[in-house]
């Protein structure tokens, strides 16, 4: 009887734990809390949609956003690709708004792998979470396994996003979900790309629907070839 009302509260609180989320909010990077929250019950109800089907997450950066997101795979019994060249977007380079000095290193890059590798590694997800470091629309170009879910936080360059979505909306399954961040419908909010070059052109297709949004995050779900 304990055990059924626990597993019915933890069904309810669709939260991470509180030393992941800890790990989570301590991390660099670009998600917000509740962000985070709304992507881990998109990541859970595509899961349970979709059993043993893996996941992909486009810009993982210092691995914050990849907790919520490996969290799940660890519950669901599936894997999370991160994909990620590590070496920072355009708005990520020195001079930019969103410039870390703290991940530039010895030779001058930028290089977030080691912070990347250090979270998933105090997190205890490093199995479950698979480093897939390269250029996301080459390694998109190659996929070939049906998602669960993909989640596309890459760069917000327009071609960036463009190429993005060329390579990674056609690889969600059939009542799988395409979770797009940073989407503005008003330029005063932020930049136009994810949502002119992904999320619209998602719409547009005919092949997604909206099921909800948080803050800048929409969760998109594929309803046709
Ligand atoms: N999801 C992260 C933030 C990602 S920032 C968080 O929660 O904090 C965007 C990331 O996209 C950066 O780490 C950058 O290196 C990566 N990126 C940008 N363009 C890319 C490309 N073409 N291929 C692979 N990674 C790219
Ligand atoms: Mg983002």
């Amino acid at each position: 009887m304990l055990a059924e009302v626990c597993s019915v509260a933890f069904a309810l609180t669709n939260m991470l734990d509180s030393t992941l989320r800890t790990i989570a909010l301590t991390t660099k990077g670009f998600m917000p809390e509740a962000e985070g929250d709304a992507l881990f019950v998109a990541a859970r109800s595509a899961c349970e949609a979709l059993p043993g089907l893996p996941m992909v997450e486009v810009g993982s950066y210092c691995g914050r956003s990849t907790v919520w997101l490996g969290a799940v795979a660890r519950e669901w019994g599936t894997v999370l690709h991160a994909v990620d060249h590590h070496g920072g977007s355009e708005e990520n380079q020195a001079g930019w708004e969103w410039h870390d000095p703290e991940i530039v290193n010895t030779q001058g890059r930028i290089d977030t792998l080691p912070f990347f590798r250090q979270t998933m590694q105090r997190a205890g997800l490093s199995d479950v979470v698979r480093e897939c470091v390269g250029d996301s629309h080459s390694i998109g170009a190659a996929w070939r396994e049906p998602l669960a879910l993909c989640f596309v936080d890459g760069g917000h360059a327009r071609a960036v996003a463009r190429g993005d979505y060329e390579a990674w909306a056609q690889h969600v399954a059939i009542d799988g979900l395409l979770v797009i961040h940073d989407v503005f419908e008003d330029p005063a909010d932020g930049g136009q790309a994810p949502f002119e070059e992904i999320y619209l052109p998602a719409l547009h297709s005919g092949r997604f629907v909206e099921r909800s949004r948080s803050g800048s995050l929409r969760v998109l779900q594929r309803t046709s070839r």
